[in-house]
């Protein structure tokens, strides 16, 4: 799934970008979210990018 999240802001950025994702269901998120808007959980894994 980091795979595919680099993919998605590109690899070429300098800049660090954090990415929110959803443990249960692999949505993603931009800002810090308490619950995933998809299902409702509140397990949300945060990466630095
Ligand atoms: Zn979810």
């Amino acid at each position: 799934m980091i795979r595919v999240l680099k993919r998605m802001v590109g690899l070429t950025s300098t800049t660090t970008t954090i990415i929110f994702e959803c443990r249960r269901c692999g949505t993603c998120f931009s800002s810090d979210e308490e619950s995933c808007t998809e299902c409702g959980t509140s397990s949300i894994v945060k990466y630095k990018i």
